[in-house]
C-alpha cells in the first residue's frame, strides 16, 4: 500500500503538492487541537496547572505561520526527495519498525540537543521564548513557536532524511507519533496510567507530565519523545518519576 501511495506523491506537480501540504497541515493542526481538548474533558481529575493559559489573537496568528511553515517544509522534503538528495524504501515489515525506532532516536537525541541550545540565553530570548510565553498550556500551545524554530525542527528532519535512508511507511508513522507526542505534551493533563511507571522500559517514554513540568521549570526536561537523554545528561525533574507514579502533585 505505501509504495502506490508514494508514487501517487511523486506524481504530482509542484502545485498540486503545495495543495496537499496545506490541506494535510491543516488537518493535522485541527486534529492536534481536537485531541488536546477532549483529553482535557477526558482527564479533568489529573491536571498538570492550575489554569490554562488563555488564547490570544497574538498566539493564533503565531500558529497559523507555524502551519504554513510546516507546510513549506514538507513541500521543500518532497522537492529534495524528487530530485535525488532524499531516498526513501519500501523494506519489509520488520524493517520499518526498526526505521521508526531509528528515526524517533536520532531525532530525539538532535532534539534535546538543540532545545538545550535554545536555552542558550542569546537563542532563548531571539527564538525560543515565544513558546516559553505559555508557562502553562492550551490546545494551541505545540504550535506557538517562533517561526525560525518551526523552520529549524523542519531543517533538522530534513537533515536526517538526507543523511539516513528510511522507510516510507516509517516516515509516515514517525510523523504521525511526532504530532502525537506534541499533542500530549501540551495537553496539560496526563493521560498515562499511573501503573505503568512501574515498567522501567515504559517509563523511559516521554509523558504529558515530562513537557508540563519543562514548561513550569524551564531548566528541566529538554527531551520530547523519551526522557533517556535528560536522565543521562542529568536534566531529568528531580521529581520527574515520583509525579509520574502519583506520589506529589505537579
Ligand atoms: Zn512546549
Ligand atoms: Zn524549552
Amino acid at each position: 500500500m505505501t509504495p502506490a501511495l508514494f508514487d501517487w506523491f511523486a506524481t504530482r506537480s509542484i502545485l498540486e503538492w503545495v495543495a496537499f501540504s496545506l490541506l494535510g497541515n491543516g488537518v493535522i493542526f485541527a486534529i492536534s487541537v481536537w485531541l488536546c481538548d477532549w483529553l482535557g474533558k477526558r482527564y479533568p481529575s489529573r491536571p498538570l496547572f492550575a489554569a490554562r493559559h488563555p488564547l490570544s489573537k497574538q498566539d493564533a496568528r503565531l500558529a497559523g505561520v507555524a502551519v504554513l511553515l510546516n507546510s513549506a517544509v514538507a513541500v521543500v522534503g518532497w522537492w529534495l526527495w524528487r530530485a535525488g538528495w532524499i531516498t526513501i524504501t519500501h523494506p519489509a515489515w520488520w524493517r520499518t519498525i526498526l526505521d521508526v525506532g531509528i528515526f524517533l532516536l536520532l531525532m530525539d537525541f538532535a532534539m534535546y540537543i538543540s532545545h538545550r541550545i535554545a536555552h542558550d540565553p542569546w537563542f532563548y530570548t531571539k527564538i525560543h521564548a515565544t513558546h516559553h510565553t505559555h508557562q502553562s498550556t492550551n490546545p494551541i500551545s505545540l504550535f506557538v513557536l517562533s517561526p525560525f524554530e518551526v523552520l529549524g525542527f523542519g531543517a533538522l528532519m530534513i537533515s536526517v532524511l538526507v543523511v539516513v535512508p528510511l522507510s516510507g511507511a516509517a516516515i509516515l508513522i514517525y510523523l504521525f507519533l511526532n504530532v502525537l507526542f506534541g499533542t500530549l505534551g501540551h495537553a496539560g493533563v496526563e493521560p498515562f496510567p499511573r501503573s505503568w511507571s512501574k515498567w522501567i522500559l515504559v517509563r523511559q517514554i516521554g509523558t504529558s507530565t515530562f513537557h508540563a513540568e519543562h514548561h513550569l521549570q524551564p531548566r528541566t526536561n529538554y527531551g520530547f519523545y523519551t526522557v533517556v537523554w535528560d536522565r543521562l545528561f542529568g536534566t531529568l525533574h528531580p521529581r520527574y518519576d515520583a509525579v509520574l507514579a502519583g506520589k506529589f502533585e505537579p
